[in-house]
């Protein structure tokens, strides 16, 4: 460790000591310390109350890091594919953050993607930080703690930051919608292009992996997927998917794949298209927020409240439910 790097980390370990400072945390996290870091996702996480005051803190510091969604059905190789991914960027120099989203079991907080990623390669090097996230709790779930996450990851100093879902559903094409580019793996002999079109997920993707391209099957899910993207129409200027067959094991094919990722980042900055995601990305993530509070505040009422009240007047005829929505919510 240099002396520069090491003052660094003193630094950032008295940061850690002054407890509660979202401002230390994040100075610390900034400064490279994992463990602060890990202590900002976890307040997503808890639903802390700390978390406002962090948002305030970091708004400034968002913005700028590519963010890489990537989805497919468990076995496809989305793990292995984010470990020959996140050496392919470590080797260009870049800082990697990665965190691996289960939609399907809010609960489990466990050994997801990530874990097994960190055991394969990364354990030793400062520069990746790798996180499952579970939604512990009940307010707005993962739509909610995502974009959370994503915002402390980018306000820390990463370059780039993949976010990984596990199945193809619903869920996972929201949280893949909060990426400025979404990577769509599929393998040979799973039926995955089909699978993936039924989900929706085709219409999310900006770049097809199609991994085990070592198996046979390969060209013909290529073969499905270009006679899919035939039937779309691109616009002059608009952005096409390429589809990338790769063997992440070996890493054939991933150095095309981070050069259609970073092709893809340039179309976003060049057409303003990256404005109007992040944008979007931010609609969504007030609306949450917005909604959250008003769940709690509806389920905060204590007994005799107001919605009791206005409940058993509706239950009487005497009120009807917009009306008691509208005065519900505006008081
Ligand atoms: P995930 O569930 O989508 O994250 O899939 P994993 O990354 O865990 O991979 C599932 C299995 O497929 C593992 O045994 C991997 O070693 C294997 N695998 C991943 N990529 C390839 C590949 O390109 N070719 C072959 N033959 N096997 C692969």
């Amino acid at each position: 460790m240099t002396e520069q790097r090491s003052a660094r980390w003193q630094q950032a370990r008295r940061a850690r000591q002054a407890a509660g400072d979202p401002e230390e945390l994040i100075n610390a996290a900034r400064a490279g310390d994992p463990r602060a870091l890990a202590r900002l996702v976890s307040l997503v996480e808890d639903e802390s109350a700390a978390l406002p005051a962090v948002m305030k803190v970091i708004a400034p510091m968002t913005g700028g890091a590519q963010i890489i969604g990537l989805t497919g059905s468990p076995g496809v190789g989305k793990s292995t594919v984010t470990a020959a991914l996140v050496r392919c960027f470590r080797a260009q120099g870049l800082r990697v953050g990665v965190l691996a989203v289960d939609p399907s079991s809010p609960f489990s907080g466990g050994a997801l993607l990530g874990d097994r990623i960190r055991m394969q390669d990364h354990a030793t090097d400062d520069q990746v930080f790798i996180r499952s996230m579970a939604s512990r709790g009940h307010l707005g779930g993962l739509s909610w703690a995502t974009p959370q996450a994503l915002r402390i990851l980018d306000a820390a100093g990463f370059d780039v930051i993949m976010i990984e879902t596990v199945g193809v559903g619903q869920a996972e094409v929201e949280i893949a919608s909060l990426a400025d580019s979404s990577l769509v793996v599929v393998a040979p002999g799973l039926g995955d292009s089909i699978q993936a079109a039924k989900a929706g997920i085709l219409e999310i993707a900006d770049v097809f992996i199609v991994n085990k391209s070592d198996r046979p099957g390969t060209q013909e899910v290529i073969r499905d997927l270009r006679t899919m993207l035939a039937m779309a129409s691109y616009g002059p200027g608009e952005w096409k998917p390429p589809i990338i067959a790769t063997t992440a094991p070996s890493g054939e094919g991933i150095s095309d794949l981070a050069a259609a990722i970073s092709k893809h980042g340039s179309w976003l900055a060049d057409t303003g298209a990256l404005g109007d995601r992040r944008r979007a990305r931010a609609r969504e993530e007030i609306s949450a927020i917005a909604l959250t509070e008003l769940r709690q505040r509806i389920g905060d009422l204590p007994g005799e409240s107001r919605l009791e009240e206005l409940a058993a007047r509706v239950a009487a005829g005497e009120l009807d439910p917009y009306s008691a929505a509208d005065e519900l919510v505006s008081g």
